[in-house]
Formats: C-alpha cells, structure tokens, sequence
C-alpha cells in the first residue's frame, strides 16, 4: 500500500517522496484514509511511529483542496505538551506542506517572543500548533480566535494531561467548533485520558497501533544473500535441514513458484505441500489441516494463502522470494513464533534487492541480520546501507542521529551483518550442491545441516 492508495494526492505525494518515504508506517496506514474521510480517530501509538505525518498529511489535503470559512484564525489547530515538540510539528506542517499554496502556519509556545507571535496571527492562519498554556494566554488576551478550527489534534494527550494541562485543554477545546473533526494521540486511551477523549471526540475510530517491534520480538530475523536460483534453491535445502527446523512456511512470489517449489522439495524427500489461491477450498483446508496435524513439514505459499495461518509448530519463515513490500514481510514473518513461543525468519535476498533490507527495517524498527552458511556463502560479499548513512532527506534528519540510539518506531539500529557464519555454521555442504535426498527417516536425519541457528544478538 503506498501514499497515493491511501488517498493522498499531489503536492503532497511530491513532499512525501522528498522526505524519503517510500511506504507508510502502520499508523498512517490506518489513521490517513480514516481522517481524509473526516472521522473523529483516538490513536494510541508512539513517538517515532510516524504519527505527525498520520495527522498532518490529513490535514493539508483539507487545507489544499477546500476554502476555509472568512476570519483569521487557525483552520488546524495542533496542541502539543511541549515546546520542543510543537516546533518540529510546526516544521512538519511547512516541510509536508510545501506544496500546498500560501499555506501559513503559527508555532504558538511558551518561553519565545509574544511579538513575533501576535505579527503571525495578524494574517489569517491555516494551522496553529501550541503549547495549552501560551495559546491560553493568547486567548485571554483576544489575540487569537478559534471558531474556525476545522480539525483539532490533540498530540501525546496523556503528557498534556500529566502536565497538568487538563483544564487549559477543556478550555481551549470548548472555544472551537462542535461540528471540528478531532484527532487524539496518545501512549495509552485509559483512565484520564480516556475520559477526555470520550467527552471530547464523536464516534471515534480507536486505532491501536501495536508496534511491529512488539509484534515480533520474539522472531528472529536474518538475510541470507543469493547470487542465483540455484543458490537460492541450495540455502533453502540447507535451511530446511537445520535441526531446530519443526514445521515452515516457504514462500513464493507465484502460485507457479510455489507449485515448482513444493514439488522439488518432495523430490528431496521433504514432506512438503503448496497453498494459494488457485485451489480449491477444499484443497487449501486439507492442506492446511496436515500442516496443523504436523503431516506436512513445509508448506510452499504466496502471500495472500498465507494470511492468518495459526500453526503453533511453525518454527521457521523462508522469504525465498523475498516480499514486495514490508507491510508483506511483516505478514509472513507472523506466522512463525506464535503461541509465545519463538521462531526464525529468513529472507533469501538476490543482491539488486539490498535496499529492500532497509525498507523492511524501518518499516519494523527491527535489524535484520545479515549471515551466511558455510559452503554457501554468496559469491559477492554481502552488505547493506547503514541506517545512519546521510543517504537523503531521511538520513540527513537530525533526530535520527540522536545520542542514545534510536529512537521508537523505525529507527533501527544499523546492524551490520555478521559475516562470520562460517565460524557458526559446520561445513555440511562444502562445495555447494543440493544435500542427497533424505532416507526413510525424513530429511531431518540427512547428512546435511549447514544452518545452525546462532544465539540472539538482541
Ligand atoms: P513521528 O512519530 O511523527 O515523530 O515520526 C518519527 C520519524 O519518522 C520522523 O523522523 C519522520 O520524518 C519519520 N517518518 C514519518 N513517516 C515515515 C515513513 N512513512 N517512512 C519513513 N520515515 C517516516
């Protein structure tokens, strides 16, 4: 799913583009089209999820595309607990707005000069974003009027309130609109915060943005490079033979691919099985059931079969074709490490797909690790773009350097892959070549088990 699926338009796609955004993140996902439609949203998630764009890109295409009511005060009116904060949304607003004409903001905070601030409300508004406690101030003074307010945000509510900045936020929100679409952010909706809400919003739509970090924390991931299919046919022999190996899903970028793999692997004496969307359902079950009666060990599958499979003993995900989208690989790795327990997710990556690392980081927040098995190591040495490298608008955002390591959401740890998987990985397989296929016992007990699953760096 990409920007303009979820409803944005140009300039603003331009501006997206130019932030070095190529996929939105789980929030925006959920939150752009439910705000573009006007609804009332309460959304928990956290800094670093890319909530400012959730809300704000909204907004502009409001902005951008309908006249606003004759006055001068705000149309969009952000309030924010800190300064720090109302700031970088108020460069948000111009950075992702840039596009949209004549667009007029005002950062209305606390410990800044008022006379700067009275000569930006002298002119009308498009969006004000403020600190609870100047924007009372300003009021109280006449300076500022908000009975234009179309959509009010309330950002990170539950410091507002924690602050202090309850009552100043009642008062506030009672001088705008009933008829204004209001956006609520915040960590957690319960207790104050939710009462807040509910007196504040109209038949909001909760979103819950769970990270994907805290999704799958207990997967581990890791990419191994291919130079070819042949290659990649070997690493996947050498995977499926790794004794930690239970139960797997495979999968394919075709339902041909999938067909064609599934029928290689039981040549090699695999106990394996394809699912997509060209069988019947009756086939698609009683596949399905063998994998959950533990008949069938490797199940080949495209993206869309695959969704929502719940097979406890699903130990291991095999991207050999590695996923055309992040939103994708956060889908497939779900499958594994289900029931609290843990899995391995492994991504069979062909070198000209490199970037697709990154993108799958910062989509998860999660490092991928890059390793090797000995025997079978890519004939090009892999690496990988470091988060940090000032490759573009992302990379040269200052925050994201920040002291202390990354910070929430998607700022992933540059997790240089480790290359020392020969050192890890006994040297079944040397000289490459499909493993014999297995005897009676099954594959497990054949002689090949290059891949060993190495402790957790995390
Ligand atoms: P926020 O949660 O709004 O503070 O955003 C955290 C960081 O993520 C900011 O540096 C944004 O520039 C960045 N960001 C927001 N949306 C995306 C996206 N779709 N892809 C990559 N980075 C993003």
């Amino acid at each position: 799913m990409n920007f303009a699926e979820l409803g944005l338009k140009s300039p603003l796609l331009e501006a997206i583009t130019a932030a070095g955004y190529t996929e939105p993140t789980a929030v925006q996902l959920e939150a752009i089209p439910a705000a573009l439609a006007g609804s009332d949203l309460l959304v928990s998630s956290h800094t670093g999820s890319g909530k400012t764009a959730a809300f704000m890109l909204p907004a502009l295409q409001r902005l951008g595309t309908q006249p606003g009511a004759r006055g001068k005060g705000p149309r969009v009116l952000v309030l924010t607990p800190t300064r720090e904060l109302a700031l970088q949304i108020n460069r948000a607003a111009l950075d992702y707005g840039k596009g949209v004409r004549n667009l007029r903001t005002a950062a209305l905070v606390g410990g800044s000069s008022y006379a700067h601030q009275l000569r930006s409300l002298e002119r009308p508004v498009d969006i004000a974003v403020a600190t609870p406690g100047r924007l009372i101030d300003h009021l109280e003074r006449g300076r500022i009027d908000l009975s234009r307010v179309e959509i009010l945000v309330l950002d990170e509510a539950d410091r507002m309130l924690d602050m202090g900045f309850l009552e100043d936020v009642e008062n506030i929100v009672g001088r705008t609109p009933e008829t204004r679409q209001t956006m609520m952010f915040s960590a957690t909706l319960d207790g104050v915060v939710g009462n807040l809400a509910r007196r504040l919003t109209r038949d909001a739509r909760r979103i819950e943005v769970v990270t994907s970090e805290q999704q799958h924390a207990n997967v581990e991931q890791i990419v191994l490079y291919a130079d070819d299919l042949s290659h990649k046919n070997k690493l996947l022999d050498a995977l499926l033979r790794n004794p930690d190996m239970q139960q797997c899903v495979v999968f394919a970028a075709t339902k041909m691919a999938a067909d064609q793999i599934a029928v290689q692997l039981e040549e090699s004496g695999f106990r394996a099985a394809s699912l997509h969307g060209d069988m019947h359902q009756g086939q698609r079950n009683r596949t399905l059931q063998g994998m959950r009666e533990g008949r069938t060990q490797v199940l080949v599958a495209t993206d869309v079969a695959a969704r929502g499979i719940d097979v406890a003993g699903i130990s291991h995900v095999i991207n050999f074709d590695s996923p055309r989208q992040a939103e994708d690989y956060v889908h497939r790795i779900g499958r594994t490490g289900r029931a609290g327990r843990t899995g391995t997710a492994v991504t069979l990556m062909n070198h000209h797909e490199r970037h697709r690392t990154r993108d799958i980081e910062r989509y998860t927040g999660q490092p991928l690790r890059i390793e090797t098995i000995a025997g079978l190591e890519p004939r090009r040495r892999p690496t990988k773009p470091s988060f940090g490298a000032p490759s573009g608008p992302r990379g040269a955002d200052p925050r994201r350097g920040a002291p202390g390591g990354p910070r929430g959401g998607y700022a992933g740890r540059a997790a240089h892959g480790s290359h020392a998987g020969a050192s890890a990985h006994s040297g079944a397989h040397a000289g490459a070549g499909p493993a014999p296929a297995a005897d009676s016992r099954g594959p497990r007990s054949g002689p090949g088990q290059g891949y060993t699953a190495r402790p957790r760096s995390r």
